[in-house]
């Protein structure tokens, strides 16, 4: 590893700050590229289910509110169980916090992308339905430039990476085994409940403290950090990192293969479809539920354009930060109501840069508050290299090109940006936020409540999974759990 003022990156070099005619023709280019403007609204490339029209008064055994995979799961099964299903969807489309969109003639995820063989419950619908997976670089890069102390340091994947799997083992030893004691099982995240409460109150920062990295070595793990709480590091809990790095074996190479190398070949709106042409439940897009309420062995819904639709069941299955704008009655339980208006951490930004270059399999890194965390090359193109780039909330525009080749020129000096594209989750009232990852104290006392049935009202959601929160399975792991529950529980009704 090197201080450097040049940034070799694959086969080119680039110079930091060097020459106003690398800017002018970064300059000329991003001016061009108005066709690869950021996304102002969602445009899914594969069309999805049939929205029906289904008259007010309608009566279901069970509704779901939401069409993430947790509610395609749980309407899927509850009606090839044979209950009466109905769906009903806020947004134009399924898919929730995915949609496979294009970008520059590729194919791109703009929400949940990466999956893996080892997380069960996404897994079995891959199977199910014959999906396949196509693998990116994302966990083999072979170039690491990062910021630290002013400087641009960079090194080999394979001198670098070993130092980061070093800090990551050294930042999750809180128990001297590894953090091995803290999730023993981690799809039973509290089973060792006070072992885990020891931890639980600590932010990613308050254990960066106590370990006290070197800078050049915080520079480089701190990134990682704040990339994988979408946040800043002091808000963000330390338990649902052990938990992470449990369900990785407590392997930072498993960790990055299992989070961010495989791809679903039909894309997530291929299995969100997929799901969704199961089991014949009725599902109703562009229609956002306002009232949940309970009278009489029944529940009502009633949405925002004032329809009613009735059930002996419903299965709530919207995010937590979106839980609170819906008026349920009576109203939720105090702990459920106070977890959703704390929010979960989960709020930064992902965008896709398509930049000229041609620069390998290369990743950058910027600690908190750099408006870049981490980029790397998620494609090697003829036209240059499409970087996917996550940062926390509030620091970068990522409608803005410009702005995102300043934030990107700190990390890859001379680096031109033809386009730019990313959905901005965060201030969608749907989602408020993009994949949940706890505050510090959230798990213990957030997650139960989160989860918790009120009444003939079922809840399920990533943000609450047991396993792998905050990702694809863990909404497939509550969908497909909260579907039994509904049929035990009408049932014995
Ligand atoms: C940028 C980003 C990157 C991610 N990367 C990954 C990744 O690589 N791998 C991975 O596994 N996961 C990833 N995730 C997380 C993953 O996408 C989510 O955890 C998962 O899709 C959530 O599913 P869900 O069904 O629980 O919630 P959602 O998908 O949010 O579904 C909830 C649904 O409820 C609907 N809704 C909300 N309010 C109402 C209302 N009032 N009435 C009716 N409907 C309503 C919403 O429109 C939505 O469709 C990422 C997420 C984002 C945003």
């Amino acid at each position: 590893m090197k201080e450097e003022q040049s940034v070799k990156v694959g086969r080119r070099t680039f110079m930091r700050g060097a020459g106003s005619a690398l800017a002018a023709t970064a300059l000329a280019s991003s001016t061009l590229a108005k066709g690869g403007r950021a996304l102002a609204g969602e445009r899914p490339s594969l069309p999805g289910p049939e929205s029906k029209s289904i008259a007010s008064g309608a009566q279901y055994d069970v509704i779901v509110i939401g069409g993430g995979f947790a509610g395609l799961t749980a309407a899927r099964d509850c009606a090839l169980r044979g209950m009466k299903t109905l769906l009903l969807e806020a947004r134009a489309r399924i898919g929730g916090r995915t949609f496979t969109s294009s970008f520059a003639g590729h194919r791109l995820e703009m929400g949940g992308t990466w999956i893996h063989w080892s997380q069960p419950h996404v897994w079995d619908e891959m199977t199910r339905y014959g999906m396949g997976i196509v693998d990116g670089p994302g966990a083999s890069l072979e170039h690491v430039s990062w910021l630290s102390g002013g400087k641009i340091k960079s090194g080999d994947a394979e001198k670098v990476f070993p130092v980061l799997a070093d800090a990551m083992a050294k930042f999750c030893d809180v128990d001297g085994y590894g953090g091995r004691l803290v999730f023993p099982r981690p799809h039973d995240p509290l089973f060792h409940a006070d072992e885990v409460r020891k931890y639980d109150g600590l932010s990613l920062q308050d254990r960066l403290a106590a370990v006290g990295f070197k800078q050049e070595v915080h520079d480089l793990i701190s990134p990682q950090l704040t990339t994988l709480c979408h946040r800043d590091p002091a808000s963000a809990g330390l338990a649902d990192q052990l938990k992470l790095w449990a369900l990785s074996e407590f392997d930072l190479g498993l960790l990055f293969e299992r989070v961010n190398k495989y791809r679903i070949e039909q894309g997530t709106s291929g299995l969100a479809n997929a799901i969704a042409a199961d089991g014949g439940a009725d599902v109703m897009l562009s229609t956002p539920v306002a009232r949940v309420e309970q009278a009489g062995g029944k529940v009502s819904v009633t949405t925002a354009s004032g329809a009613h639709y009735s059930a002996g069941a419903v299965i709530c299955t919207v995010p937590a930060n979106v839980l609170k704008s819906i008026d349920f009655r009576p109203g939720l339980n105090p702990a459920k109501l106070a977890a959703s208006k704390a929010g979960v951490a989960g709020q930064g930004t992902k965008c896709y840069i398509h930049i000229k270059q041609k620069i390998g399999k290369w990743m950058g890194c910027g600690a908190f508050p750099n408006p870049i965390a981490v980029t790397w090359t998620e494609q090697e193109r003829d036209d240059g290299t499409l970087l996917v780039s996550f940062g926390p909330p509030g620091r970068l525009d990522i409608n803005d090109e410009d702005a995102v080749q300043t934030a990107l020129r700190q990390i890859l000096p001379g680096a031109d940006v033809v386009a730019t594209t990313g959905y901005q989750w965060t201030a969608d009232p749907w989602s408020q936020g993009t994949w949940c990852y706890y505050r510090p104290g959230q798990l213990t006392r957030d997650m139960e409540p989160l989860r918790q049935r009120e009444g003939a009202v079922f809840f399920a959601s990533a943000d609450s999974a047991s396993g792998w929160t905050g990702t694809i399975d863990g909404a497939i792991e509550r969908g497909t759990r909260v579907a039994q529950d509904v049929k035990a529980f009408l049932n014995r009704k």
